[in-house]
């Protein structure tokens, strides 16, 4: 994996602009491991992925994340950090491979299911609500599914059976959608929020992206060279020359 040069950052933004998150996921990853073919990118589950990301964006712009939240009770701005490396070692070193199946029992039922992908990702993404999106996705991760004997049909499972695929999907891919506890200080309100990498770091690779267009923008017209040329530079030489026109 190599870290993410001022001409990826800019061409990563303008590539992913309408673009769905899968996309934008995807496209930051083809970017960074050109080596890899897209269908390979596409079946990593979807932790996997994020962890390749959080790979990413450590090479690229460090391990320490800031973020910030508003308070869901009172609206009080909460800033903290989360540290990638963190996030990493929750990745069980002996992953299992994306297309694996493995088994939920729930009382007398037998569900056959494997880890979500971006493929999967990508079904879901223009569904009417969160209701069929549950539905497609549980269709797509469902292989078998059995009530002892007897074959059930994904739409006859339990409905107790969506909350316990959902768990151990967290519990054998934990990067698919970490979740970590907040307490606002204000007013002591306590949650829980899922970490969204892809968006976390797109909203990084746009601000990078604008900030260096706007060097490209001043020095171009003052030193008369190409985007290209500029992008080209190291960060420290970029720097440099500002300073020198300032
Ligand atoms: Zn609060």
């Amino acid at each position: 994996m190599r870290m993410l040069s001022a001409r990826d950052i800019v061409l990563a933004w303008e590539a992913g602009q309408g673009k769905h998150p899968v996309d934008r996921a995807l496209l930051l990853l083809a970017l960074a491991l050109p080596e890899i073919a897209p269908a390979t990118l596409n079946a990593w589950t979807v932790g996997q992925r994020n962890a390749q990301l959080l790979a990413l964006r450590q090479q690229t712009l460090g391990a320490v994340m800031p973020c910030f939240v508003h308070c869901p009770q009172c609206d009080e701005l909460l800033e903290f950090t989360l540290d990638s490396e963190a996030l990493l070692r929750l990745v069980p070193e002996d992953a299992d491979p994306a297309d694996q199946m493995h088994t939920l029992t729930l009382d007398t039922c037998t569900v056959y299911f494997r880890l979500p992908d971006s493929r999967d990702l990508a079904a879901v993404a223009s569904s009417a609500d969160a209701d069929e999106a549950r539905q497609i996705l549980m269709a797509r991760l469902i292989g078998e599914a059995r009530d002892g004997d007897r074959a059930l049909a994904v739409a006859d499972l339990p409905e107790a059976v969506m909350p316990a695929l959902a768990e151990a999907i967290a519990e054998r891919d934990p990067l698919a959608g970490p979740e970590f506890t907040l307490n606002c200080p204000a007013c002591q309100h306590s949650w829980r929020a899922v970490f969204d990498i892809v968006s976390f770091f797109w909203t990084e690779i746009e601000a990078q992206a604008k900030r260096l267009l706007g060097e490209v923008h001043t020095l171009a017209r003052i030193y008369g060279w190409h985007e290209a040329e500029i992008l080209a530079l190291s960060s420290a030489r970029r720097q440099f020359y500002l300073e020198m026109i300032s």
